[in-house]
C-alpha cells in the first residue's frame, strides 16, 4: 500500500519509511514523498497556529493536488518548542532565522537566543503532528513528543535540522550523535506514527478486501 508523505523534506521521509518498516513488518507499505514532483508541487502556506492544523492542511492539499493514486496521504508538521523562548520556534521551526533559512542558520539563531542561559533552563521538546487522509477524508490523527535540553554547541552529524543541538536524556546523548535506530526508539515522529498504526492496518485491510 502506498503512503505519500506530503513533504519535500528527505530527512522526514527517510525517518517515516524506517519507522513504518519496523512498526508494520507484516504490511507491505511503500513510502514516497513529493520530491519527485519537484517545482510542479508548491507546498501550501502553513498558516495554522498549531502543528495539527498545519498537518491536516498539508495532507488535504496534497490529496487534492496529487489525487489518491491508490493509497493514503500523510500530512506531517513538526518542530522544536523551547521553554525559555515560550515555545518558540514551534510551528516556525524551519524558518526560525528567515524564510529560506538553512539548518545551520537556524541552529546558530537558536544558540544566540539561548546565550548565557543556564542548563536547567534550556529545556525543550520536539513535537510532531500527523494527519492521515484517505478516500473518505481524514482516517487518523496523532501527536508525539520527546523531551530534551538545548546544548551549548552542536554534537554529532546524525539526523537533520536541530538534532546536533538536541540532547535527549532518554538516550543519554544528542540526537546528532545517535543512530537512526536509536532516535526511532524515542522520537516524536516514531511516537506519532505509533498512534496511526491501527488506521493504516484498517486501510490496508479494506484495500485487500476489495481486491
Ligand atoms: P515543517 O516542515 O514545517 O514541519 O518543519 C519542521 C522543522 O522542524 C524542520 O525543518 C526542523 O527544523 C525541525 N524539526 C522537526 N523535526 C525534527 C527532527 O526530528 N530533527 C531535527 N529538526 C526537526
Amino acid at each position: 500500500m502506498k503512503i505519500t508523505v506530503a513533504t519535500k523534506n528527505p530527512g522526514k521521509t527517510r525517518e517515516i519509511r524506517r519507522i513504518l518498516e519496523s512498526l508494520l513488518p507484516d504490511v507491505p507499505v511503500e513510502v514516497v514523498d513529493l520530491t519527485a514532483a519537484g517545482g510542479s508541487y508548491e507546498s501550501p502556506e502553513e498558516t495554522g497556529s498549531t502543528f495539527i492544523e498545519n498537518a491536516e492542511m498539508k495532507a488535504r492539499y496534497a490529496w487534492e493536488k496529487s489525487g489518491p493514486s491508490g493509497g493514503l496521504v500523510l500530512g506531517e508538521d513538526s518542530g522544536l518548542e523551547v521553554d525559555y523562548l515560550h515555545g518558540m520556534p514551534g510551528v516556525l521551526s524551519h524558518r526560525f532565522s528567515g524564510p529560506e533559512a538553512t539548518d545551520e542558520e537556524n541552529n546558530a539563531a537558536l544558540l544566540k537566543a539561548l546565550e548565557g542561559v543556564s542548563w536547567e533552563k534550556r529545556t525543550a521538546r520536539y513535537r510532531c503532528a500527523m494527519v492521515l487522509v484517505g478516500a473518505g477524508g481524514v482516517v487518523g490523527r496523532s501527536e508525539g513528543t520527546v523531551e530534551g535540553f538545548i546544548l551549548r554547541a552542536p554534537r554529532g552529524t546524525g539526523g537533520f535540522g536541530y538534532d546536533p543541538l538536541f540532547y535527549c536524556p532518554e538516550l543519554g546523548k544528542a540526537f546528532g550523535e545517535s543512530s537512526g535506530e536509536e532516535k526511532d526508539k524515542v522520537s516524536h515522529r516514531a511516537r506519532a506514527l505509533a498512534g496511526l498504526v491501527p488506521a493504516i492496518r484498517r486501510a490496508y485491510q479494506t484495500q485487500h478486501d476489495n481486491l
